[in-house]
């Protein structure tokens, strides 16, 4: 069932699991317990669709606004969480991201890559993805077209690939399920306000929790699962300091810290040798998904170049210089204001092009093919049921950006922590200090410098980038929106982490975080697969820990959520 907080008829509703937020990793979470026998309760702060109320709860202090975005900037509150506005690429993390590291000073983390693949296998059904198949030479019938023909290369590879959801809108996608399903109840506009501990502090022993309309309430479980994104789960667990004034799970002063969110940037210029054009576009898999290589570096040259893990596509030219001769591209540099905050800001100008004059003189140069351009857009981006993921037509001026996406290494400075400011129920806000390494950009420039040879060794072309310019390139935007990631991270030993392999709280007993706020590093992985991942394995953990009861069986013993009968499933 799926119902608003206002309407609960029990004054403290009980359940054996409760989850915290409706997002992918709420959802999936609720499901496999739910199929499992739990009676999951999930408490989402939103409505059904995005509301600035709601929104407004996201809301908080950012040190330094020219490295972070605003907190109720890429995120939504809402049934679904930001899975109502992601971009849908997937790509697990890489073996060699779990393992030790020790040209980074990384001891991996206390789980190994095989230990997840099953459960990525399965977010790949949740997100409709297809076959788990990353690799180029098998994800579509008689492999993918190659990037440049005849390419290899020891250290580059370009053989392994991203995948595209549709992408699933976790809200609508899920809703059906959710409200059929005898063992789930969604209370939307349901927002947990406090993790309150037991006597002792060893275990929760109720969630407060408030409405939308301000009404308080409690909530009581077996277990408590906090899937409420990776800047919220930090919040909560520091702003719940009525037993513990460090908050929970922070007896080591870790919560909050080693907040990393990838860096991107838009970076050289790729020029390909004559009468070699490369292809940087989509081919489908036979599920129909969408894939697309890019580069990426060996685990053994991570390891002798002392790198961090880091990927590349190619692109078109930066849409904001006119030099790409490209109507299609103007055209849209030019409407980039009809898109989202989230997406309309890359495509920001960096330095100054000469206004819009030129741009307008690209669109007017090259009226059919923009037309074709906008139709192509429509049909394929708008209308269709699975979204081509973006933009890829060949420039005219035949001359290519690396779009490059980059690991950001753990680092204990760059924190979320409280802010004095409060929101509508009395929270602290979430402050936000995020920061990155000399070694972060380092690493991007040597990965370049490797890209770059192995297009000359092949003569598929030359790579310019200037050294000095890569750190302002990767930061033009600031840290990339969206991926919220370690802020709870999982460690083996409580002193350099909130979790441990299982995603349960260091030293509460019954307190568990499923979402990117675990993730020991970042990878170079878009986060939302392992996301998915780590809560169905999660959710299996918790499967022989629960005495099941079922929605019917709390109902019975007068203790159910919402008036009347269940609706059959
Ligand atoms: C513009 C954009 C593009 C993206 N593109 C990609 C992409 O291409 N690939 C990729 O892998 N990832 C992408 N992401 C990231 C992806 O959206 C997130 O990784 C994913 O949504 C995280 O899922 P989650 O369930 O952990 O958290 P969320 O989606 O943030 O969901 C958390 C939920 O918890 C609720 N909540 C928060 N606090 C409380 C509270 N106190 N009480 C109750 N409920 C609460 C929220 O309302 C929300 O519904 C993108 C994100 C954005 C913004």
């Amino acid at each position: 069932m799926i119902a608003d907080a206002n309407e609960i008829v029990a004054t403290a509703p009980r359940a054996d699991i409760c989850v915290v937020g409706a997002g992918p990793a709420g959802i999936a979470m609720a499901l496999a317990l739910a199929d499992a026998g739990a009676y999951v309760l999930v408490l989402e702060s939103g409505g059904r669709r995005p509301d600035t109320a709601s929104q407004d709860l996201c809301r908080g202090e950012v040190v330094d606004p020219a490295l972070h975005c605003p907190p109720h900037t890429y995120r939504r509150r809402c049934l679904g969480g930001s899975s109502t506005i992601w971009g849908g690429r997937c790509v697990p993390l890489d073996p060699v991201d779990f393992a030790p590291r020790p040209w980074l000073g990384l001891p991996g983390w206390p789980i190994a890559y095989g230990d997840l693949i099953p459960y990525w296998h399965h977010a790949h059904t949740l997100a409709e993805l297809g076959d788990f198949d990353y690799s180029a030479r098998s994800a579509v019938p008689g492999g993918m077209r190659p990037m440049f023909a005849g390419f290899a290369d020891a250290t580059v590879s370009t053989d392994r690939i991203e995948r595209f959801s549709p992408p699933t809108d976790f809200g609508r996608a899920y809703a059906g399920r959710l409200r059929r399903n005898r063992r789930i109840d969604v209370m939307l506009h349901a927002t947990c306000t406090e993790i309150a501990l037991e006597p002792g502090g060893r275990a929760v022993s109720h969630l407060a929790c408030a409405t939308r309309a301000g009404a308080r309430f409690r909530v009581r479980a077996r277990a408590y699962v906090l899937a409420a994104g990776g800047l919220e789960v930090a919040r909560l667990l520091l702003a719940s300091r009525a037993q513990i004034s460090g908050g929970v799970g922070n007896d080591y002063d870790q919560v909050g810290r080693h907040y990393m969110c990838h860096l991107g940037g838009t970076v050289g210029l790729f020029v390909p040798a004559a009468g070699r054009l490369p292809w940087h576009g989509y081919e489908r898999s036979v599920d129909g998904v969408y894939c697309r290589r890019r580069f990426s570096i060996e685990p053994w040259a991570q390891r002798g170049w002392r790198t961090t893990n880091v990927v590349a596509r190619l692109q078109h030219p930066r849409l904001a210089d006119p030099a790409h001769r490209t109507g299609a591209l103007s055209a849209l540099y030019l409407t980039r204001h009809l898109l989202s905050f989230e997406y309309s800001i890359r495509m920001a100008a960096p330095g100054q092009h000469g206004g819009p004059l030129p741009h307008l003189a690209n669109v007017a140069r090259d009226p059919f093919g923009t037309a074709l351009f906008a139709w192509d857009m429509l049909r394929r981006r708008v209308l269709a049921a699975r979204r081509y993921p973006s933009l890829t037509i060949p420039p005219r001026a035949g001359c290519f950006t690396l779009d490059v996406h980059a690991e950001q290494l753990p680092n204990p400075d760059s924190r979320v922590t409280l802010a004095d400011a409060q929101d509508r129920f009395g929270v602290p806000q979430p402050r936000i200090d995020w920061r990155y390494l000399p070694a972060d950009i380092r690493a991007v420039r040597t990965s370049l410098g490797l890209f770059g040879q192995a297009l000359a060794a092949g003569t598929h072309g030359t790579l310019a980038f200037d050294p000095d310019q890569v750190e302002d390139d990767m930061l033009r935007d600031g840290a990339y929106g969206g991926h919220h990631l370690g802020t709870a991270r999982m460690s083996a030993c409580p002193r350099s982490g909130v979790v441990d392999a299982n995603c349960r709280v260091h030293g509460v007993a019954n307190l568990y975080i499923a979402g990117g706020a675990v993730f020991a590093t970042s990878g170079q992985a878009n986060p939302t697969l392992t996301i998915l991942a780590l809560a169905l394995r999660l959710a299996d953990h918790l499967r022989p820990l629960l005495p099941v009861t079922g929605r019917a069986a709390v109902a019975a013993e007068g203790q159910g959520l919402f008036s009347g009968t269940p609706t059959a499933p």
